[in-house]
């Protein structure tokens, strides 16, 4: 064998080491990927993700159909209507949202007088199609219901900073 191949070999032998030493090093190194969706990430309290409509513990929805979520929403991705009920109050007859428009800024959350509507931890909401994603009352009230206690939790631990 020629001294060129010769240096060839003991040059490739040395790579293959030190490509297996950093193999190696990675393959017992705390992973930087999750295993979605068996794993999920940690969420900020502030996450503004899937929106939801609350109730008071009673069961009474939150929501004084004041309509400054609607005139806040720079998408114009809310619709409301709403009358007085016999005692007086009003509440709506109508909240959509149409979440092919909506840019997830939370203004209607933070405009919300009564901490009615939010946006919940809730990001897997993906749908196959655009009716899906034309949100009403009854699916916005039942998120909250789903959600609540979460949506309570991160309302509290935020509370401190607003
Ligand atoms: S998050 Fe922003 S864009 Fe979406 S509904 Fe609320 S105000 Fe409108
Ligand atoms: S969700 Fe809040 S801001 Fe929107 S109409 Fe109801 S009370 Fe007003």
């Amino acid at each position: 064998m020629g001294r060129i191949q010769q240096a060839l070999r003991g040059a490739l032998l040395m790579d293959f080491w030190s490509a297996f030493g950093l193999g190696m090093r990675y393959f017992f190194a705390k992973k930087a990927t999750l295993n979605y969706p068996f794993e999920k990430g940690p969420l900020s309290p502030r996450f503004r993700g899937q929106h939801a409509l609350r109730r008071y513990p009673n069961g009474e929805e939150r929501c004084i159909a004041c309509k400054l979520c609607e005139a806040i929403c720079p998408a114009q991705a809310i619709t409301i209507e709403a009358e007085p009920r016999s005692d007086g109050s009003r509440r709506t007859t109508r909240y959509d949202i149409d979440m092919t428009k909506c840019i997830y800024c939370g203004y209607c959350q933070e405009a919300c007088p009564v901490d009615a509507i939010v946006e919940g931890p809730n990001f897997e909401f993906a749908a196959e199609t655009r009716e899906e994603l034309f949100y009403d009352k009854a699916k916005l009230l039942e998120n909250g219901d789903r959600w609540e206690r979460e949506i309570a939790k991160n309302l509290e631990l935020d509370a401190p900073y607003r």
